[in-house]
């Protein structure tokens, strides 16, 4: 008994014949964990399409249906409405990701090789937890001061030209004023503003998380400061005094309670990184996601803050994916690039200390493949390129990506150098409509990797 639940694994749950495990699905913004995870529920759902997840092949997984989720205060994931986007009759993209959801899927499994015939049917439980990934920057924030995130962003934010109409909203604001709510609520707003613009631009570097995705906090006190440049003398009442309060009542009211309640859950994770998105934008968008996935990743390493190890306690993170999404905008032969380029984006993150013992993987995926490949002949060499529907014309295009860098450092050392540009060619116009399910045979899955990135996550358990 004893090896028995030693074998499942710390932070899984057995009940009833039943395991259970929290999924963790994150990502800055429109990485694609809405597209991930419609894809890959209705491909567990509707079987013959994952090919890579072992138990699959084998035809060991007997049922799969979805169920009530156990958290009852928790948005439920909206499976339904977003698969009615990608599959009806004119398919387009779902809305992403906005706050945390949930959705409870559950898996009847026969058993493998040699305890085959000893033991019967299990029952597991994935239950999906997607969050947006700023939310896991907020992290940095509890270890500072209203005061010293004042003056850090400021300082980074002041070479920046979507920051114009913040300064201009600063030079009119007086912190050591009393506090005056309509004040504070349009410097709150201009930041937001300046946060949505720097976001639009290619910075990931977006925190306070909430600021972006309000959620229900829309309006509310913890949303209502902005950093400041430190008056002289800040009285009880004035706008620094209260703004300075507002900041730690983030921390303590929204932050907090996020990863209390639901980052020390989880079991599995995947983290999706657009990482085709950022090389196109640019060598100042890529550095700037390598420190954004840095502030990310910070909360699975062992050199996490004390409040932090204290919350999750003995528990761990037992395996981490990291998914270069959008694969199908490249040509297959250029897959392995992107994995490389992905690693070489993390690499100062997960050398630093792994993950606490958990096991990762990196990988290029697409959860749903909006294109075919082709060659064509272009100027007298062939060119591989990736076809499919336009999503402003609805016209088809086949088109070339361009080349990827071959690392990050490499983009950056070249960017350095002269004017180098990397995913120019067609990649501007690369904006393909979901396509019609067409499931011919010798078409292919209409994914790319989702069922290993589902055999790392959870093939164990099967
Ligand atoms: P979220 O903000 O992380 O939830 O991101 P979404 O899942 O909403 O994805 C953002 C956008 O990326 C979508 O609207 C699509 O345009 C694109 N996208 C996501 N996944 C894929 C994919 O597998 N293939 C392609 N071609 N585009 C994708």
């Amino acid at each position: 008994m004893a090896a028995r639940a030693e074998a499942l694994g710390q932070g899984l749950t057995a009940g009833r014949g039943a395991r259970t495990v929290r999924l963790g699905v994150t990502g800055l913004s429109r990485a694609g964990k809405t597209v991930f995870i419609t894809a890959l529920v209705a491909n567990l759902l509707d079987r013959g399409r994952m090919p890579g997840l072992r138990a699959a092949a084998e035809g060991r997984v007997l049922a799969a249906f979805l169920q009530p989720q156990p958290d009852d205060t928790v948005p439920r994931f909206d499976y339904e409405s977003h698969l009615a986007a990608l599959t009806g009759p004119d398919p387009h993209w779902p809305e992403g990701t906005r706050a945390i959801s949930e959705l409870r899927l559950s898996l009847r499994v026969a058993p493998s090789g040699l305890l085959a015939a000893l033991s019967g049917e299990r029952r597991v439980n994935i239950d999906i937890v997607d969050y947006p990934g700023e939310w896991l920057l907020d992290l940095a924030l509890m270890e500072v001061d209203f005061a010293d995130w004042s003056k850090e962003v400021l300082a980074r934010i002041a070479p920046r030209a979507e920051a114009a109409g913040y300064r201009q909203a600063l030079a009119d604001f007086d912190p050591a004023a009393p506090f005056a709510e309509p004040a504070a609520r349009d410097l709150a707003r201009s930041y937001a503003h300046y946060l949505a613009a720097a976001k639009a631009s290619g910075y990931s570097d977006c925190a306070p998380g909430r600021f972006l995705l309000p959620g229900e906090l829309e309006g509310s006190p913890v949303l209502t400061f902005a950093p400041l440049p430190r008056p002289d003398a800040a009285p009880r009442g004035s706008m620094w005094h209260e703004m300075s309060r507002r900041f730690e009542a983030y921390k303590a009211k929204v932050v907090r309670p996020f990863f209390r309640d639901h980052f020390a859950k989880i079991d599995r994770q995947i983290v999706l990184v657009d990482v085709l998105g950022a090389i196109h934008s640019g060598p100042r968008a890529v550095e700037d996601l390598r420190g954004a996935m840095e502030g990310v990743l910070r909360a699975f390493r062992p050199g996490r803050p004390g409040w932090l190890a204290a919350l999750i306690g003995g528990r761990r993170v037992e395996r981490i994916l990291f998914a270069a999404t959008k694969a199908d905008h490249l040509h297959h032969s250029q897959h392995a690039p992107l994995t490389r380029f992905l690693s070489g984006l993390l690499r100062s993150a997960r050398d630093r200390a792994d993950f606490a013992g958990a096991d990762t993987a990196a990988m290029a995926i697409a959860a749903l493949r909006a294109t075919v490949e082709e060659t064509h002949q272009r100027g007298g060499e062939a060119v591989d390129c990736v076809r499919g529907r336009l999503l402003d014309s609805g016209r088809e295009a086949a088109l070339f990506p361009g080349e990827l860098p071959d690392s990050p450092a490499a983009m950056l050392a070249e960017a350095h150098d002269g004017a180098e540009r990397w995913l120019d060619a067609d990649y501007a116009v690369m904006a393909f409509a979901p396509a019609r399910l067409v499931l011919r045979p010798g078409e292919g899955p209409p994914h790319i990797r989702l069922d290993r990135a589902a055999e790392f996550l959870i093939g164990d358990l099967l």
